[in-house]
């Protein structure tokens, strides 16, 4: 049967590139994508598929129910565009001025709307179930996954599985690692809240300046000396405001910057720490400060096990595709919200065009539509294995 569903989705091939150029051509920015959630659930309405529109915002969740027993797995793909004014010439450039899919979440649809069409003439005889996952607003944090988990969509999920279409990978080419797989990125803004006064009378003051400077050597110890050395971090200032003259004391200072992390555990002791320090350094002085720390989305880390499932069987759904375990990219993705609530795992599929290689979110960014379908029958395999694996 898998390789029976393995031909259909080769065979829906030139559908899937039809539903990527009808997208392309139609994109809509992160939490304004109305029109491309009506043409998904427009989809499964004419599939037969049932289906729920508007979770937590616009996302669309449909599920197929196989007729065997088994275990009910999610797979997700997104469906925002960015703000960018395409530039590229091809037949189906963007109609939408200021709007263009150049991330490639277009091909993550149409991916995985031609999936759900291969697999529904083999329902009766597929174990377990199906949920896929049309998830909103991938681009702008607070980001639509979050609220999709928080609705309680996947509740009766046993695992979850995401693909990105990557045009830093060739053609032909499934990345994945089996731990931290993208990063955490975080912003924070430091305010010391001193007195000013006269540069000839100090004692008089309490010098933000001075203040600040304590605190921009002791955050460095945050990482040196708090985060374990076999864990990765990065702690950052980029900016460092204060101060109008020459003789007098600054009654304010404020300091930008962002932690980078690959570990929940390593980003709560870095905010947890780098609030002593602030509070403790302010203190000190008898400043007042305000510490904001704005989490970004968490990284994605994958579960050791179901990477393993997209690593160790990829065989079996195409010979034609390689794994490779890569290490991490600083990039981010609300995919880790899943990975939070629940097992599962991310991957690349490549899908780049060497002689028309720009990068994601790029005006001119386009990708080989071959790997519609692999990322359709990876996707599809990650479901199979976990299957196989956990059958009871
Ligand atoms: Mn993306």
């Amino acid at each position: 049967m898998w390789q029976d569903i393995f031909a259909a989705i080769e065979n829906q091939h030139s559908n899937m590139i039809e539903s990527r150029r009808y997208l392309h051509q139609h994109p809509e920015i992160s939490f304004e994508e109305t029109e491309t959630a009506g043409f998904i659930a427009d989809t499964y309405e004419k599939l037969g598929i049932p289906y729920t529109a508007k979770v937590g915002g616009n996302g669309v969740i449909a599920t197929l129910k196989g007729g065997q027993p088994g275990k009910t797995v999610a797979l997700r793909a997104d469906f925002d565009a960015l703000p960018i004014q395409e530039e590229n010439d091809h037949a189906f450039v963007s109609k939408h001025d200021g709007a263009m899919h150049a991330c490639g979440h277009d091909g993550h649809t149409a991916a995985l709307l031609g999936l759900a069409k291969a697999l529904l003439p083999f329902q009766d005889q597929l174990p377990g179930t199906v949920v896929f996952i049309h998830q909103h607003a991938e681009e702008y944090a607070p980001g639509g996954a979050k609220p999709i988990v928080d609705s309680g969509a996947l509740k009766d999920v046993d695992a979850v599985f995401g693909t990105h279409l990557w045009v830093n990978a060739p053609l032909g080419t499934i990345q994945t690692a089996r731990g931290p797989f993208m990063a955490g990125a975080d912003r924070f803004d430091i305010t010391i809240k001193g007195k000013g006064g006269h540069g000839a009378q100090p004692h008089q003051t309490k010098d933000a300046i001075v203040i600040g400077s304590q605190l921009v050597a002791s955050l460095q110890q945050v990482v040196s000396r708090r985060v374990n050395p076999l864990s990765t971090a990065v702690l950052s200032i980029g900016m460092f405001e204060a101060g109008h003259a020459f003789n007098i004391i600054a009654d304010s200072a404020k300091l930008t910057g962002t932690v980078r992390t690959f570990d929940h555990q390593v980003q709560d002791l870095i905010i947890q720490e780098m609030e002593k320090i602030v509070k403790g350094t302010c203190a000190s002085y008898e400043a007042d400060y305000e510490f904001n720390y704005h989490k970004g989305y968490p990284p994605v880390v994958n579960h050791e096990q179901e990477a393993a499932l997209v690593l160790d069987h990829i065989a079996k759904a195409a010979p034609e595709l390689q794994v490779e375990e890569i290490e991490p990219v600083m990039a981010g993705e609300d995919f880790a919200y899943y990975l939070l609530d629940k097992p599962g795992a991310f991957f690349f599929t490549g899908a780049q065009i060497p002689d028309h290689y720009y990068p994601h979110h790029h005006p001119k960014f386009d990708f080989d539509e071959r790997a519609l379908v692999h990322a359709a029958k990876t996707l599809l395999q990650a479901f199979r294995s976990y299957q196989d694996n956990y059958a009871d």
